[in-house]
């Protein structure tokens, strides 16, 4: 069996695609400058990949940002107003990619969008009625020719026609399926192209084939490739999918003309069933992701070759592959200097990645399998117990009921019980938790990390932070104050930190979009709280002020959809334990004095399954109790507020509800408060916070501005169940701006009140 993967990852080992990116933006190196380190990156990656002995090795998977994006310019699908700029290609390219200021014009960037259930974000193509697809661009080539040169013939990977139409937000009157002739035409021109240059196979990623797909849908699917395969000449044409099953598109999947078929075996949780079903055509290969693509732990030998031996009846050609492109995951272990040898050998990054392939290969050729070498040294990583097992943490999730993850005191009840307890005014005003993160805090913490300054040191600096945080708040007059998060470098990290159960890499960077990277922490153990990991902060902060201090806390499900998972345990359970300890300090804050605690669910939307068949079992029915569990226990006269970033969660509406929070802020001001309509039709219970400004740009709104925003919530929703606040946290802004956005946004709470009364 030979070997492939569906990408790799384009950053460079140490982000050097970012720093020069970066360096390119800011005007201090030239294009041609920029241009050398991608190829240094290109080449590095083909060299490496060669060495593995990979067969099948991906090109045009690089990217000076996005992959989409790269598409809409090979497609010819840029919007005038970039093209308009009159910059070079790379120019116009980040123009769309970025937005672009400056003496040729001043036009945002296109939409990003998460790709599909990973942390990645794609760049939203966009279609006019007058957008005239036809191949444009010769990126893949030129890619492709420069991989032969250097002795390698790769397989471009390109975007698919159905899964580029699909993503793409059209403009005008017209829908995919209009430019579908067009489209199928610029990619059987690809094709064409390839086989003149002596390309053997062409890889076209069609990840949209793993969604929910309506009769039209596949109408589309089966009307492009119909086209496209008619031309496809010498080169044979892979369809790959990932991140899920193709159960719905099965049939014609297999009935076009296509030369090989990519199948995720890890989270197509159909897969093998269809494949099983015995139809599978004869002649074609079966491209087998059973390598996981998308997590950080060595491969389980003995169950990929498992996978690999049931599909040996059903399809005569396959070839090893990863489930997904190792986009999703660091590039290497080798720059990982402080991992323990016992936990870093758990480990496996793209580069091991592709060692883990040439295993897989080698096991696979061998007559007795079982006792090669790396057979057998897999086995015994598998078979040994990691440390950070905690019995106790097991028996008590074991041990949760139905009745833990219900408040006593019914929603109706608390909320009357907390209007006597607080008597805030109509409208309260709050913020989402932090306050900007100025140098002077980025540099405390370095100083600590550094011992520059001691730990004392320190909290004495924060400490002077805070009490200068309360003060502000009270002068601009909001109502339910917060400590601001300085002691916080992230919500994830921050607690990942503070918990047992987590490890933390130095370089394991992942792109999250164009140079932006993350630096997700590991789900190493099981995870346990065993000290207070904020109540210090909000109990000082408490002792300052006679209002309300809102206790802020990181929820179960976001800080385990922000981290890499176990594989060993369900995310259910790691949830539940996340949650438990959440829980512990949530009473720990109360019995030290905070009456309303807030706990930040912003990525819960995140990781809702990608078929809504799957959404309930496989997610919200164990990601919303574990959040109601962390609140569960607090008394009726405890406030619980939680923060949600992602507005787009009309469809799981009654979900969010049935969370059982007290009060819901939210971000809501960029998609022009258009949930509020969906609140209003499903009678949504919990208070709301609709954030009245956009945080994400450093703009000042008016007062006028915000009261407009205020009126547009009250025609919807119950006065007294409203909220004013920012719709984010405001730890990437400066205090220039938020002391008089917020000062507006008080003014304006305030007149909105008089003017009820
Ligand atoms: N409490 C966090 C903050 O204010 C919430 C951040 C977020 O939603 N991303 O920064
Ligand atoms: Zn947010």
């Amino acid at each position: 069996m030979k070997t492939s993967i569906i990408g790799y990852p384009r950053i460079g080992g140490l982000r050097e695609l970012k720093f020069a990116s970066e360096k390119y933006f800011k005007g201090e190196i030239t294009a041609a400058e920029l241009e050398t380190t991608a190829k240094d990156i290109r080449i590095s990656n083909l060299e490496l990949q060669k060495a593995s002995g990979l067969d099948f090795i991906p090109s045009n998977d690089f990217s000076f940002y996005d992959g989409v994006l790269d598409t809409a310019f090979l497609l010819g699908a840029v919007p005038k107003r970039y093209t308009d700029l009159g910059l070079s290609v790379l120019d116009t390219y980040f123009a769309a990619a970025r937005g672009y200021q400056g003496d040729k014009g001043d036009v945002k960037a296109l939409a990003m969008k998460k790709w599909f259930n990973t942390n990645y974000h794609y760049i939203v193509p966009e279609i006019d009625d007058d957008t005239d697809i036809k191949l444009s661009g010769s990126k893949p080539f030129d890619l492709f020719t420069e991989a032969l040169e250097n002795g390698v013939k790769t397989k471009p990977v390109i975007v698919g026609a159905y899964t580029f139409l699909k993503l793409a937000r059209y403009k005008g009157a017209k829908t995919a399926a209009d430019f579908a002739d067009k489209a199928a035409a610029a990619y059987a021109q690809l094709l064409e192209k390839f086989a003149a240059l002596g390309a053997e196979w062409v890889q076209f990623d069609e990840p949209s084939l793993v969604m929910d797909m309506s009769g039209r849908d596949k109408a589309l699917f089966k009307a492009l490739y119909e086209k496209i395969l008619a031309r496809k000449g010498g080169v044979k044409v892979l369809v790959q999918t990932y991140f899920g099953d193709v159960r719905d598109v099965y049939a014609e999947l297999t009935s076009l003309d296509f030369d090989g078929i990519g199948i995720d075996f890890v989270e197509g949780k159909k897969s093998l069933e269809l494949v099983k079903k015995g139809d599978f055509p004869q002649g074609k290969t079966l491209f087998a992701g059973v390598l996981n693509g998308k997590n950080i732990w060595r491969c389980d030998y003995e169950k990929a070759l498992a996978t690999l031996d049931e599909l040996k009846a059903f399809a005569q050609d396959i070839i090893i592959n990863t489930s997904c492109s190792l986009l999703h995951v660091p590039v290497t272990l080798d720059n990982e200097s402080k991992l323990k040898e016992d936990v870093k050998k758990h480990f496996a990054f793209a580069q091991e990645k592709l060692s883990e392939l040439a295993d897989l290969k080698k096991i696979a050729a061998s007559d007795t399998p079982k006792e090669t070498a790396e057979f057998v040294k897999n086995k015994a990583l598998h078979s040994e117990v990691r440390s950070g097992r905690d019995d106790k943490v097991r028996a008590k999730v074991a041990a949760l009921t139905e009745s833990d993850f219900t408040r006593p005191t019914a929603f109706a009840e608390r909320e009357k019980i907390q209007k006597e307890r607080f008597a805030l005014p109509l409208f309260p005003t709050t913020t989402i938790g932090s306050f900007p993160q100025t140098a002077d805090v980025k540099a405390a913490r370095k100083g600590l990390r550094t011992g520059a300054i001691s730990y004392d040191e320190y909290e004495e600096f924060i400490k002077g932070k805070i009490a200068d945080c309360v003060t502000l708040q009270e002068e601009i007059g909001l109502d339910v104050l917060v400590h601001g998060e300085f002691e916080r470098n992230d919500m994830v990290e921050y607690f990942g930190e503070c918990l047992e159960g987590y490890i933390f890499t130095e370089k394991a960077w992942v792109q999250s979009y164009g140079t932006r990277c993350v630096k997700p922490p590991v789900v190493w153990g099981d995870i346990k709280r065993s000290k207070p990991m904020t109540v210090k902060w909000s109990a000082y902060a408490q002792s300052l002020t006679d209002k309300p201090m809102k206790g802020m806390l990181t929820g179960p499900v976001t800080i385990l959809n922000w981290s890499f998972p176990r594989e060993d345990i369900t995310l259910r359970e790691s949830a539940l334990q996340i949650a438990l300890a959440i829980r512990e300090e949530v009473l720990d804050l109360e019995a030290n004095g905070i009456s309303i605690i807030q706990v930040d669910e912003a990525a819960l939307r995140e990781k809702l399954p990608l078929r809504k068949a799957d959404w309930r079992e496989d997610y919200l029915d164990w990601a919303i109790p574990a959040f109601r569990y962390v609140h569960s226990g607090v008394k009726a006269d405890t406030q619980i507020h939680t923060h949600m970033c992602y507005s787009e969660f009309a469809d799981i509406i009654k979900d969010i509800d049935d969370m059982d929070a007290d009060v819901i802020t939210f971000e809501a001001s960029r998609s022009d408060l258009t949930i509020l309509d969906v609140l209003k039709e499903n009678n949504f219970r919990t208070e709301v916070g609709p954030g009245v400004y956009d945080i994400h740009s450093p703009r000042v709104p008016s007062k006028e501005e915000i009261k407009t925003a205020i009126g547009k919530m009250k025609e919807r929703i119950p006065a007294e169940k409203l909220w004013v606040n920012p719709d984010c946290g405001l730890k990437t802004r400066g205090n220039e701006e938020t002391v008089p956005s917020l000062k507006n946004l008080v003014a304006a709470a305030k007149e909105a009140r008089d003017e009820n009364s």
